[in-house]
């Protein structure tokens, strides 16, 4: 008999699953806005121009392609830690910030999660909802998830009371995942001053805040600006874990690229951190990949280069802005007597519609629209050429 007679079928990812239903979907019209990943006008994948210039250079340069040590990159970690702490932050000045190139955000986060249960910890508490991956990353890292209240699904709003209170009650040392900017999925994010009271209540109840940054320059468009939250956390005095990935702002998906990084009382004891997290990885995947971080690398490191970045990152952003408006726009002008103004509200990627599963489910068969279950639709994917379809879509199954 086969060694595999007993595997079952798995089934299919909730997000990635998408895109093979949609595939098979003969439909000439057929629309996708599941998966977080940026299109242009036309709907096609976008490559930077600033990312293209860099790999240029890096052909041109003929390096070798020999392994990278188990903790990647040390340039790339530089100049990633530079980009979410900030050029000038005391703490990175003083060594107290170190960190590891990444398997993108979802290696950090699973190398992370290793870490901190091979160090005691049993739980972690992510906001709910949260993205969905966050779930069985963190179980399969052995740690039980628990939830703390983020979003008010009756008035399509941030909860802050609730996830203050919430909060309040999480034990002393316990690890709490925090999204940096551009919130996935509800894309609502708390303003900086009730991140500054988060931040005194994450002190006061001895929380250890570990932040998730897969969205910097995504929510304002300014890389800056988006990571306000960390540097202020940071600036209290926190130590804490960071992930940042490179998938999104800088659009290197399928290179896989990312950081993370601990915030240590001093520069010793980040450095014992990153031992560990090298233990972790080497016998979980040896290295990271080479070409995506020398090509974040490569733009961050030179002023031209960076400044296009900043550019072409705001042009996203503001595309998925002008899309957020024209979609709110669109759905009033089908006759839709619903109350849409939270799409324009949100910020990042996403649009957390209030669609509950019924009309999602009746959008992919009726109108060959597909989002994900939770309602959430991918700005990303929104484009002058398919804003109408969508919001007739939208408003057909919720009328
Ligand atoms: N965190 C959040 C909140 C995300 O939305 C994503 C991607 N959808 C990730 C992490 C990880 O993405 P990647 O592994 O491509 O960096």
């Amino acid at each position: 008999t086969s060694p595999f007679a007993a595997y079952e079928m798995a089934p299919l990812d909730p997000i990635i699953g998408l895109n093979e239903e949609f595939q098979r979907d003969d439909f000439p019209q057929k629309v996708i806005v599941g998966v977080g990943a940026y299109r242009d006008d036309a709907g096609k994948p976008y490559v930077l121009p600033c990312v293209r210039e860099a790999e240029q250079r890096l052909v041109d340069q003929k390096l070798d392609m020999e392994y990278s040590g188990i903790a990647g990159d040390q340039k790339f970690v530089d100049l990633s830690l530079k980009f979410g702490y900030g050029e000038d932050s005391g703490a990175l000045k003083e060594g107290r910030i170190q960190g590891v190139q990444a398997l993108s955000g979802t290696g950090g986060l699973r190398v992370f999660g290793e870490m901190i249960r091979r160090h005691g910890h049993k739980h972690i508490y992510v906001p709910n909802p949260t993205w969905g991956n966050h779930i069985p990353i963190f179980q399969n890292s052995g740690l039980e998830v628990r939830k703390y209240r983020y979003y008010d699904a009756s008035n399509s709003s941030l909860d802050f009371d609730g996830m203050i209170k919430d909060i309040q009650d999480i034990p002393a040392g316990s690890c709490v995942l925090l999204h940096a900017c551009a919130h996935n999925p509800t894309g609502m994010d708390p303003t900086l001053e009730q991140w500054k009271q988060l931040s005194e209540l994450f002190k006061k109840k001895q929380l250890f805040p570990f932040f998730d940054a897969a969205y910097q320059g995504f929510a304002s468009g300014d890389a800056i600006l988006d990571a306000a939250s960390l540097r202020m956390f940071v600036d209290d005095g926190h130590l804490l874990g960071t992930i940042q990935s490179f998938s999104k702002n800088f659009g290197l998906y399928g290179h896989r690229v990312g950081t993370l990084s601990v915030v240590g009382s001093n520069a010793e004891e980040a450095a014992r951190v990153v031992s560990q997290m090298k233990m972790v990885i080497r016998p979980m995947y040896s290295n990271p990949p080479r070409h995506g971080a020398r090509i974040v690398s490569t733009i961050l490191d030179d002023p031209k280069l960076k400044s296009d970045f900043y550019e072409q990152c705001k042009g996203m952003a503001d595309r998925m802005n002008t899309m957020r408006t024209k979609l709110r726009d669109e759905l009033e002008a089908v006759g839709s007597t619903r109350n849409w103004d939270h799409i324009v509200k949100q910020i990042g990627m996403f649009a957390y519609s209030g669609l509950n599963k019924e009309q999602v489910m009746e959008m992919r068969s009726k109108h060959h629209l597909y989002c994900t279950a939770d309602g959430r639709i991918s700005m990303a994917g929104v484009t002058t050429g398919n804003v109408s379809y969508i919001a007739n879509a939208m408003h057909d199954v919720s009328k």
